[in-house]
């Protein structure tokens, strides 16, 4: 057992490397055998989560308060002293893992990442690599920079979007206008950046004697459970099962909205006309409605969100000072979630609280875990914890007291339409990035790559009519940010979205079975493969257009039987 480690948030906060240090040495230096790998890996785990609740709390800490310089001082000292120590000291007790050739049970899949790493892992990319996250700096500038001016004020990129809201068509075109020029100006600086990453890509591929970039990025991102061939096969079950679908949706908007054609600023007004939804004031009409709406979905449940309320374990109310955006964290020495949000009392904000609470559920139950290297939970699987709860807790919106049945059959309505449309966008962007890496010369420049981007764009995005602005549309891969800086981490989320689908689905014929298996299934950490989590979740872990299809029309018959209701 280690002895002395802080035992108060206050004195894990306070540790420096110096202290931290001698325990990673005794870890290193204790003989290690089959008699005392369990106590070994305890320990070594017990360490890890005292390190990384320091980086935790101190990512809270900087984000519910921007202006406390004091955390953001011991976030940069973490970064500058503690970081990069750290992360040697864990690589080097993995070696030693590796080394000593034991199994341990109930460490497979765990040992079986820590062998991907080391496989992949080569002296000569450490430069490459820091030289490609140098490189996309310059991405973050250019992109950071782009403002517009508009009614004589200027506005950044963001700043232009509750334009897009507005119910007056002209105003919205001409901002979405407005916005495409601005951007289309930047296509030749953002493309030389892209020209001087791809090179990157390529020898970073060729030192880990990989074939080609994407096999590279396939091992990095621990991907064992498919290959691109399934994700291949994924796009094209989307384009036969959900691109006729969301033409369909694209149709139906064009009526609510009295158009005759679906042009790229139709996309974010609200189709039904009506007053935004308002479904709370307060912070505490919030946590009540929520509690309520968690009550329905499963009282333990319901009791856990209790136990963050009361423990201080939510942020939810936008005020000046706190970062923007939201998200749910964990703190590993006790177990709890944390989640950080922005409310300003939207049905937006619901729906992210619901997608929050689902993450935090599954902090909750993989609380039992002993090691820490079994809750790192693959996201395609991390996703379907939280978008389940979506799916799940939008059934309750209107028992909640938050909504009027009307208000909860829009918000219903919406979720389903925007998962519906959210499939075939991501199989623009991840069959692109398949065409990229399969033709790494090519797609080195970036006026090919944007002809190409049209193409599949054209092929997935069925109904929305980009007529007179084709040039924008063939340069919008440019904005995709995930395209540029983290390659292939996107259709994580469309697995994750066919999981969650097929809870909910389950939930329709046996609801006390189907909750019961997601949180088995979220219980289980990552200690078993993708497909065994999605099994225990009663799931299939899916590519194919069938199963695609069931999830898709069981959507539009929900879709169908809410507008009965408006
Ligand atoms: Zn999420």
């Amino acid at each position: 057992m280690l002895e002395n480690l802080p035992s108060t948030t206050e004195d894990i906060l306070q540790w420096t490397w110096g202290e931290i240090e001698p325990y990673y040495k005794e870890l290193q230096d204790r003989p290690l055998n089959e008699d005392n790998v369990n106590s070994w890996l305890k320990d070594w785990s017990d360490l890890s989560r005292h390190v990384f609740e320091i980086q935790f709390r101190l990512e809270v800490l900087t984000t519910v308060d921007t202006t406390d310089t004091q955390s953001e001082e011991a976030y940069k000292k973490f970064f500058d002293d503690i970081f990069p120590n750290m992360q040697a000291g864990e690589n080097a007790l993995k070696q030693k893992m590796l080394a000593s050739g034991l199994e341990p049970k109930g460490f497979e899949v765990a040992l079986r990442n820590m062998r991907a790493e080391a496989d992949l892992f080569r002296e000569n990319n450490l430069s490459l690599l820091s030289e490609e996250q140098k490189t996309l700096l310059e991405y973050d500038k250019i992109m950071g920079a782009q403002t517009v001016q508009w009614n004589g004020e200027e506005r950044t990129i963001s700043q232009m979007y509750p334009l897009l809201l507005e119910k007056d068509r002209a105003t919205r075109e001409k901002a979405y206008r407005l916005v495409l020029e601005r951007q289309f100006a930047d296509f030749e600086s953002l493309g030389e950046v892209w020209s001087q990453v791809m090179p990157m890509r390529k020898q970073i591929a060729a030192n880990a004697d990989l074939p080609d970039y994407r096999s590279y990025m396939w091992k990095q991102k621990l991907r064992f459970d498919y290959t691109p061939e399934n994700a291949q096969s994924f796009h094209r079950a989307i384009e036969e099962v959900v691109v006729p679908a969301a033409a369909r949706i694209r149709e139906r908007r064009c009526k609510r909205l009295g158009i005759d054609t679906f042009r790229p600023w139709d996309t974010e007004v609200d189709p039904f006309g009506g007053e935004p939804i308002r479904p709370f004031k307060t912070m505490d009409e919030l946590n009540a409605g929520t509690r309520s709406i968690f009550d329905k979905v499963d009282p333990e449940l319901g009791k856990r969100y209790q136990i963050m309320v009361d423990e201080g374990l939510l942020d939810l109310e936008n005020r000046k000072g706190k970062a923007p955006g939201g998200y749910c964290t964990l703190f590993p020495v006790s177990n709890r979630p944390f989640i950080f949000m922005n409310s300003v009392g939207t049905h937006a904000d619901v729906q992210t609280l619901l997608h929050e609470g689902g993450h935090s559920f599954h902090v909750f139950e993989t609380a039992s875990i002993e090691l820490f290297h079994n809750i790192n939970t693959p996201m395609e699987f991390n996703e379907v914890a939280s978008m389940a709860m979506e799916f799940l807790g939008t059934r309750y919106l209107f028992d909640s007291g938050m909504y009027t049945e009307v208000e909860a059959a829009r918000a219903r309505i919406e979720h389903l339409e925007t998962n519906l449309i959210f499939w075939p966008y991501m199989a623009v962007v991840d069959s692109f990035q398949h065409w990229i890496y399969e033709n790494h010369d090519l797609a080195t420049d970036p006026v090919k790559t944007s002809e190409k981007w049209s193409e599949i764009y054209d092929r997935f995005m069925v109904g929305l009519d980009w007529t007179g602005l084709e040039q924008y549309k063939a340069t919008r891969w440019q904005r995709q940010l995930h395209i540029y800086k983290i390659p292939f981490y996107y259709v994580e989320y469309g697995l994750a979205q066919l999981g969650a689908a097929q809870v909910w689905a389950n939930s329709l014929s046996d609801y006390e079975g189907a909750v019961k298996a997601y949180r088995k299934a979220l219980s289980l950490g990552s200690t078993v493969t993708l497909p065994e989590l999605f099994q225990a979740a009663n799931a299939k872990f899916a590519f194919d257009a069938p199963t695609l299809k069931h999830s898709v029309d069981l959507m539009e018959q929900t879709i169908e039987e809410l507008e009965s209701k408006l």
